[in-house]
């Protein structure tokens, strides 16, 4: 086997600014160590997130110049529905200026108190959407999924046992719709089987409810199936995209992960009822139509990159670009969630600083030292970013897995990028005897992770 090159060359370049690591700790410092807080400009390779930093294509900027302005009816407008409708096979395609815009008309129309919606895990903007109508989302992820260390073919299965048992218990009227996360990102970016799809298709019919995809990495999930289901794989990645979405009724789609683009989304549906008391409200919320919050040329954009997301070379380079990561870091003995998924490495900070407790935040000194030893950005996925508080004791109710995450842009970084990030990721962990922990300085009352201060444990403030 050769070695799997990127599958572009590199037309235009963004230069990156180098820091001192003296530099880095009096940035961080002042950044309340919190790297959210820190100027994009400080970061050498920012891994905070693979949402809207992918890295645009000859001809989607082409399709920049190229949109067409029209308020109504632009043609731009139609290239990008019959794409979607090329993809999904779905009858009404409605844009949104990003994933969580089509969650918010969604649930606005199908939540409220009272109602239900499973998920194999709920992404926290759609868990917030669901839960502002006052509806409640519930997560049926498979036990595997669950357990960072050990390792299965599709880990984001939906454990279709506990989703019967819960429709039974609540009674299918209370439930509007059972959705799935294709791939799940909360879970790990772990993919679902197309068996998984098929069976909780099964469930619906039995009980009479559609079924929706969060569909941001479809083309992720599609290449995952064509790779571990022997059924497909002798598919097309279009075929296997047709086939996940013909089980569906509908889909929300945030266009910053698999169309690779900066800003977009859209709600997808098959129920003309449902499609137009979704399009008034976005009316109202995004726009006309035939635009919802977005420009002509962004529609352009979205509609080549679909095209693009789907193209084997594409997606055999991006799974394995972050394997490779994954591979590179597990064995030096980094404990991380196995096997890699698809966008992202998940570092186990728990295994990684097992004396370090939840109320000092693993996590957090673990991103922070990537940052002064590597200039890297990353993400603390644990009790920053979900723990709660007990209301009597005022102690932290840790989440169950305290993780940093490591996302990876869309054809912006190369391998001698992502060779640098395993050194640093290596070299952090060679010395985590020395890490400490942190506390909150500062912490806002909703959402903190994003503006929370810290101090370094056992540091005068
Ligand atoms: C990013 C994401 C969303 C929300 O999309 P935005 O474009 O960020 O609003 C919803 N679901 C999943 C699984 C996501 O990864």
């Amino acid at each position: 086997m050769k070695t799997i090159i990127e599958p572009f060359k590199i037309k235009s370049v963004e230069p990156i600014r180098f820091t001192t690591k003296e530099e880095r700790e009096k940035i961080l410092k002042e950044a309340g160590y919190n790297p959210f807080l820190i100027h994009a400009d400080d970061v050498l390779i920012d891994l905070l997130t693979d949402s809207g930093t992918s890295a645009m294509s000859a001809r989607q900027w082409a399709g920049i110049m190229d949109g067409d302005e029209a308020y109504a009816g632009s043609k731009s407008f139609y290239r990008f529905e019959s794409m979607v409708k090329r993809i999904t096979g779905m009858k009404y395609i409605i844009p949104t200026h990003q994933g969580r815009a089509a969650e918010k008309i969604l649930f606005s129309i199908v939540g409220g108190k009272g109602k239900y919606f499973p998920n194999n895990t709920h992404f926290d903007t759609t868990r917030a959407n669901i839960e502002f109508t006052e509806a409640e989302a519930m997560d049926f992820v498979v036990e595997v999924g669950k357990h960072p260390e050990e390792r299965a073919d599709f880990k984001g299965n939906m454990d279709i046992d506990a989703l019967v048992n819960f429709i039974n218990e609540t009674g299918p009227d209370n439930i509007p719709l059972v959705m799935i996360t294709v791939t799940n990102n909360s879970g790990g970016g772990q993919p679902v089987s197309m068996q998984n799809i098929r069976e909780v298709r099964q469930v619906c019919d039995k009980y009479g409810l559609p079924l929706f995809l969060d569909a941001c990495r479809f083309a992720e999930n599609a290449y995952f199936i064509k790779m571990r289901e022997p059924e497909f794989k002798d598919k097309s990645i279009e075929e296997i995209c047709h086939e996940m979405f013909s089980y569906a009724d509908g889909a929300t789609m945030s266009a910053k992960k698999d169309a690779l683009v900066n800003i977009g989304g859209f709600l997808s549906l098959n129920n003309e009822e449902l499609a137009m008391k979704c399009r008034n409200l976005l009316i109202v919320t995004e726009g006309f139509p035939t635009y919802g919050g977005l420009a002509g040329r962004d529609l352009e954009a979205v509609a080549q990159g679909l095209e693009e997301v789907m193209d084997e070379h594409y997606l055999h380079y991006r799974i394995r670009s972050t394997e490779y990561l994954g591979e590179k870091v597990l064995s030096e003995g980094v404990p991380i969630i196995e096997p890699p998924g698809g966008h992202a490495i998940y570092i186990d900070a728990k295994r990684f600083l097992p004396d370090v407790p939840a109320d000092q935040y693993p996590g957090q000194a673990i991103v922070c030292e990537l940052y002064n030893v590597g200039g890297i950005r990353a993400v603390e996925i644990g009790s920053v970013m979900f723990g709660k508080y007990d209301k009597v004791t005022g102690k932290l109710i840790p989440p169950p897995m305290e993780l940093v995450r490591l996302a990876i842009p869309r054809r912006v970084y190369t391998q001698s990028h992502i060779d640098y990030v395993a050194e640093v990721v290596i070299e952090v962990f060679e010395n985590r005897d020395k890490l400490k922990g942190y506390k909150i300085a500062y912490e806002a009352p909703m959402l903190r992770h994003f503006t929370a201060k810290f101090e370094p444990v056992g540091e005068i403030a």
